[in-house]
């Protein structure tokens, strides 16, 4: 298991962006920055050996439940030297307090319609699943049926999740009457249109390959199109907004 020194020194080395993984959308298969991302540096070392990369294999959960110990000691630590007191940041208040803005977060029209998205394209693939996986086998040019099912397929839940998120942070910074640039709720907001702009990419090329097309794949673009509208409009910053270590380096993202 990596040390505390060893995982401090890593976390020093100058080649890592701070915080790039804040507004990443976590697939490091596919990510062009994994050499700058600590998380990533820190789970390569590791799971670096195959027998640990399972899953199920216990040893990755006892690696993961110490990573997080050797975490929360960092971040004791590093409270300490700015002088926060973690232990007072917690109240059955706050916990109370946090229970409500959960509940009006999932009870937001953004969240219920981003929740509908990964519903209908469940229902969609589950409807079609044989056929689909003996198409995507033949289909292999340009993009394939197969890259775009992976597509969809990974960011169907992720969508939920961070426009769950952006709306959470906007509650919350309206209440602290945050005025502050960029906002972390624009940052949720522009990965979760990031993800919805590259889900309504990969439906077009299912919708390519469907042979009698498929009228089922207009309706869930035409939909996701709506969600990508609504959140545009509520979060007018958020395609602005610049992620480290991703917007600098490609502005057109
Ligand atoms: S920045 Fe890239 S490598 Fe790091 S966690 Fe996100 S997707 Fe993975």
């Amino acid at each position: 298991m990596m040390n505390r020194d060893r995982l401090k020194k890593l976390a020093a080395e100058k080649r890592f962006i701070p915080g790039i993984y804040n507004y990443c959308d976590r697939w490091c298969e596919r990510c062009p920055q994994t050499s700058r991302c600590l998380n990533f540096s820190i789970s390569e070392e590791e799971f670096s050996d195959p027998e640990t990369k399972d899953i199920r294999n216990e040893a990755f959960w006892n690696k993961l439940s110490g990573i997080l110990g050797e975490t929360l000691e960092l971040l004791k630590e590093s409270a300490k030297e700015w002088g926060i007191d973690l232990e007072t940041l917690d109240s059955t208040n706050d916990t109370e307090n946090l229970k409500l803005k959960k509940m009006a977060a999932e009870d937001h029209l953004l969240c219920r319609a981003a929740k509908s998205y990964s519903d209908l394209a469940e229902d969609w693939f589950g409807e079609r699943e044989t056929l689909f996986f003996e198409t995507a086998a033949a289909a292999r040019e340009g993009v394939s049926l197969e890259e775009a099912i992976e597509v969809i397929r990974w960011y169907q839940y992720f969508i939920t999740a961070k426009v769950m998120r952006a709306v959470r942070g906007k509650i919350d910074e309206e209440e602290e009457r945050f005025d502050e640039f960029p906002s972390d709720s624009d940052g949720s907001a522009k990965i979760a249109l990031i993800a919805m702009d590259r889900s309504i990419s990969a439906w077009a090329v299912i919708r390519h390959y469907a042979a009698d097309g498929d009228e089922g794949v207009i309706d869930i673009i035409a939909f996701l199109d709506g969600l990508k509208q609504a959140v545009e409009k509520a979060f007018p910053n958020a395609r602005s907004f610049i992620r480290p270590g991703f917007d600098r380096v490609d502005q057109n993202e």
